[in-house]
């Protein structure tokens, strides 16, 4: 029966008026008519007093909770900003601010337990996948060799290089997926120190060099760079990161006479690196999804050129533990560039 304002007021209003007129009829000499205006004044001032603090302060507020609980089930959080977190005075307001503002951290919980989830299942479905392809690769080259093909001088040694070559990008996607996951567990720890970003990029073009022969690129450092900058970073995860970006330069050439260039720029607190090539480039679509796990442009050529689909993604995570982000720009057929700062170190002798 009492479950709205009005009938709370009406009975509260009757009984005060009841009980103001039985008093008043207990004093001598009132007349009848002054009975009557005091039960009408009373319950028409006891019902408009009542039915606004009942409607304002305890139904209005239990309504907004109601709304407010309802809005977070329909992960409707626009109201967080609401009033109601600074009406501090009365306690209805307060319990509904704590109310809401569990409610609001266990959803937000939820929530972000649902993403963890569906990350967790779609990254568990592309390693299976990824893992799969090279492993059944090895194995048909291997079954077959053993089915008798393995007496045939020319098909052993190829099936057997077949097989090395599917088992040396295993080899190279499990080491990238063991610093993928250490890195994002956090049990890398930064080793922070000084050193020269000149000599670090040119180590990287020696170990690189091979490779760059091979695929007719050239490397090179741009004349005008200053050869004594120090930054202060993880030099073993910086030349990973450098690494990463000249040798996928390398993979993803064009056919013109290639080239990667590295870049120096000092900015005063910062030092710019950037890694530049005149290779395939990317089509704008693709530069925002490039960082992500296993993205590929194109998925067959990446494989092709030994890709494992995680070294931006590497590349990505290491920078940002340095507190800074990578820039792209690309342009298919022109070439792309990779650019990110670090801190500056101190000077060189
Ligand atoms: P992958 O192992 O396939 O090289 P990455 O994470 O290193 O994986 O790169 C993701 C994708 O970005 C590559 O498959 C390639 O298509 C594209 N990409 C990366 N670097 C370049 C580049 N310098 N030029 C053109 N495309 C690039």
């Amino acid at each position: 029966m009492l479950t709205n304002s009005k009938s709370v007021a009406i009975l509260i209003a009757a009984t005060v008026s009841i009980i103001t007129t039985a008093f008043l009829s207990l004093v001598e000499n009132v007349p009848i008519e002054g009975l009557i205006v005091a039960f009408v004044l009373s319950l028409s001032s006891t019902y408009i007093i009542t039915y606004f603090t009942v409607d304002i302060f305890i139904f209005g507020q239990i309504e907004k909770i109601h709304e407010r609980i309802s809005q977070l089930n329909n992960e409707k959080y626009n109201f967080i900003d609401d009033d109601f977190t600074k009406k501090k005075g009365n306690p209805l307001y307060r319990i509904n601010s704590e109310i809401i503002s569990y409610a609001l951290s266990k959803q937000q919980e939820i929530d972000e337990l649902k993403k963890a989830e569906t990350f967790r299942r779609e990254f568990i479905a592309n390693i299976s996948h990824e893992l799969k392809t090279p492993i059944f690769a090895s194995q048909g080259f291997i079954h077959t060799l053993l089915d008798g093909a393995v007496k045939d001088k020319n098909v052993r040694n190829k099936f057997l290089k077949k097989a090395a070559k599917n088992l040396d990008g295993l080899d190279r996607l499990v080491a990238d997926l063991l610093i993928i996951s250490q890195v994002e567990t956090g049990v890398i720890k930064m080793e922070m120190e000084n050193f020269n970003i000149h000599g670090l990029v040119h180590e990287v073009y020696e170990q690189l060099e091979q490779k760059a022969e091979k695929k007719k690129t050239e490397l090179r450092i741009d004349a005008n760079c200053p050869v004594d900058l120090i930054v202060f970073a993880d030099r073993h995860k910086i030349y990973q990161v450098i690494q990463n970006l000249v040798s996928n330069a390398i993979k993803y050439r064009s056919d013109n006479h290639s080239y990667v260039m590295a870049n120096f720029i000092d900015h005063g607190a910062e030092v710019e690196i950037i890694i530049s090539d005149n290779g395939l480039g990317m089509a704008e679509e693709h530069i925002s999804r490039i960082f992500e796990r296993f993205y590929r442009i194109d998925k067959s050529r990446s494989k092709d050129k030994g890709g494992t689909g995680l070294g931006l993604s590497i590349v990505k995570h290491i920078i940002e533990a340095h507190h800074s982000h990578v820039r792209v720009k690309s342009k298919p057929g022109i070439g792309s560039e990779f650019s990110f700062r670090l801190l500056k170190g101190g000077l060189t002798k």
